[in-house]
Parts: structure tokens; sequence; C-alpha cells
């Protein structure tokens, strides 16, 4: 028996809909539909084999570095290109989604804090 998709993989295969701002063969990247910035995007590697930013770096490193070099570019082409990168690992640190994905927060973020 397999899980069932998460929402990210709905999202890659098209079959519900985002506000996707970056895609190619191994990345996907779009708006996060509850944003907590001024600019707040998901980068996502397309693959579903890893849970977490700490799986994927350790299977993957090539498509971790990948990912953040898009939350770069996505950070100077959509605002200032100063950004925040957020992996959150597990429930208690508030992730929902069980799909590597990176938070990427910009515009106008308060010096000092990280909420
Ligand atoms: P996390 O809590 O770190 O697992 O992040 C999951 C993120 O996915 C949350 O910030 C949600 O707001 C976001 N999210 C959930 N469903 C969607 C969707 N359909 N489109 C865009 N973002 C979504």
């Amino acid at each position: 028996m397999t899980d069932a998709p998460t929402i990210f993989e709905r999202i890659i295969a098209r079959e519900i809909p985002a506000d996707v701002v970056y895609e190619d063969d191994r990345i996907i990247a779009f708006r996060d539909i509850k944003p907590q910035a001024p600019v707040h995007l998901l980068v996502v590697p397309k693959t579903a084999a890893y849970p977490d930013v700490a799986a994927l770096a350790a299977a993957d490193p090539e498509l971790l570095a990948a990912v953040v070099a898009v939350a770069k570019r996505l950070a100077g082409e959509l605002s200032d290109g100063d950004y925040r990168l957020v992996f959150n690992s597990g429930a208690n640190a508030g992730q929902t989604v069980f799909h590597v994905h990176a938070h990427v927060l910009a515009g106008g973020l308060a010096e000092g804090t990280l909420g």
C-alpha cells in the first residue's frame, strides 16, 4: 500500500491549482496559500522521496543546493534579494506537509526576530 499523495504532489501533478513562480525538471516553487511575510514562497523538490531537509541533505546534497539556489534567485526576482529560508522539520516544529520544502520569506522582515 502506498501513502496518499501530499498536497504538494497534487500541485506538482497540476491536480490542484497553485500560483507557480518557478519550475524546472526537478524543482517547483509557488506562493504559500497562507503567507507569513510580504513574499512567502515554497520551493519544493518534485521527488516525494524525502520528508524533510535532513533526509534530502543525506541522500542528494546537490538537489538541496539547487533548492537553495532557486530560493536565492526568486528572492532577487520577486523581492529585494534578502530572504529567510525555513525548513520546518517534524510536527512539533510546525511541519504539516511531509514532503521536503523550503519556505522563502522576504520583503521587510523585522530585524532580530524569527517569527
Ligand atoms: P509546513 O507547515 O512547513 O509543512 O508548510 C506547509 C505550507 O504549505 C504551509 O505554510 C501552508 O500554508 C502551505 N500550503 C498548504 N496548502 C497549500 C496550497 N494548496 N497552496 C500553497 N501553499 C499551501
